[in-house]
C-alpha cells in the first residue's frame, strides 16, 4: 500500500492515524489537525460521520464541529444507558407484579374454602384411608345441598394417635 502523507506536514504515518477531509479529500495526520486517534476511529466506524479540514471548514461552514458531534454522541450514549437501566428496573418490577397476581389467585381460591365441624373421623388405620373418608363425607354433604364441585379436604386440628 502506498504510504499516505499528510497534506499539512508531508510526513507519512499509519493509516489509522490519518484522516481525509470529506470535502477536499486531502489527508491529514491527526496530530496536525488536533484530533485524537480514537476520534479518528469513531469517525471511520460511523457511517454518515464526516470530518472536514479547517481550510474547507473556513469557507462559510456552519456545520457542527467534530467536538460538538462527539459531545452529542456521548449524550446519546448516556441516554441509552439510562434507558437500559430503566428497562431492567421494569423487568424486575414485573416480578413483583407476578407475585401480586399469584397472591390474588390464591385469595380467589380460598374464597371457596368451607370449614365443616363434626365430620366423623374414620376408624381406618391408614391416614390416606381416613383422608378419603373425609373427602367422601364432604362430597356427600355437598351433593345433598345440590352443590356440584370437586372436594379436596384437609382435616384441621390434631390427628388421632397412631398413624
Ligand atoms: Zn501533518
Ligand atoms: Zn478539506
Amino acid at each position: 500500500m502506498a504510504p499516505i502523507s499528510c497534506h499539512c506536514c508531508g510526513v507519512s504515518t499509519e493509516e489509522h492515524k490519518i484522516i481525509s477531509c470529506f470535502m477536499c479529500k486531502k489527508m491529514f495526520n491527526h496530530t496536525c489537525v488536533d484530533i485524537t486517534a480514537s476520534e479518528i476511529r469513531i469517525l471511520k466506524s460511523k457511517r454518515g460521520m464526516n470530518w472536514m479540514c479547517c481550510d474547507c471548514g473556513k469557507e462559510g461552514s456552519d456545520g457542527p464541529t467534530l467536538k460538538a458531534i462527539i459531545l452529542e454522541l456521548k449524550q446519546d450514549l448516556a441516554k441509552l444507558q439510562e434507558q437500559i437501566l430503566s428497562c431492567k428496573r421494569t423487568i424486575s418490577g414485573d416480578d413483583t407484579y407476578e407475585d401480586m397476581i399469584s397472591e390474588m389467585r390464591d385469595r380467589e381460591k380460598r374464597k371457596f374454602n368451607v370449614i365443616l365441624f363434626g365430620v366423623a373421623e374414620s376408624d381406618a388405620v391408614s391416614s390416606t384411608e381416613r383422608q378419603r373418608s373425609d373427602s367422601e363425607q364432604c362430597q356427600n354433604l355437598l351433593r345433598e345441598l345440590s352443590v356440584d364441585c370437586q372436594v379436596s379436604s384437609v382435616r384441621l386440628g390434631k390427628p388421632r394417635q397412631g398413624q
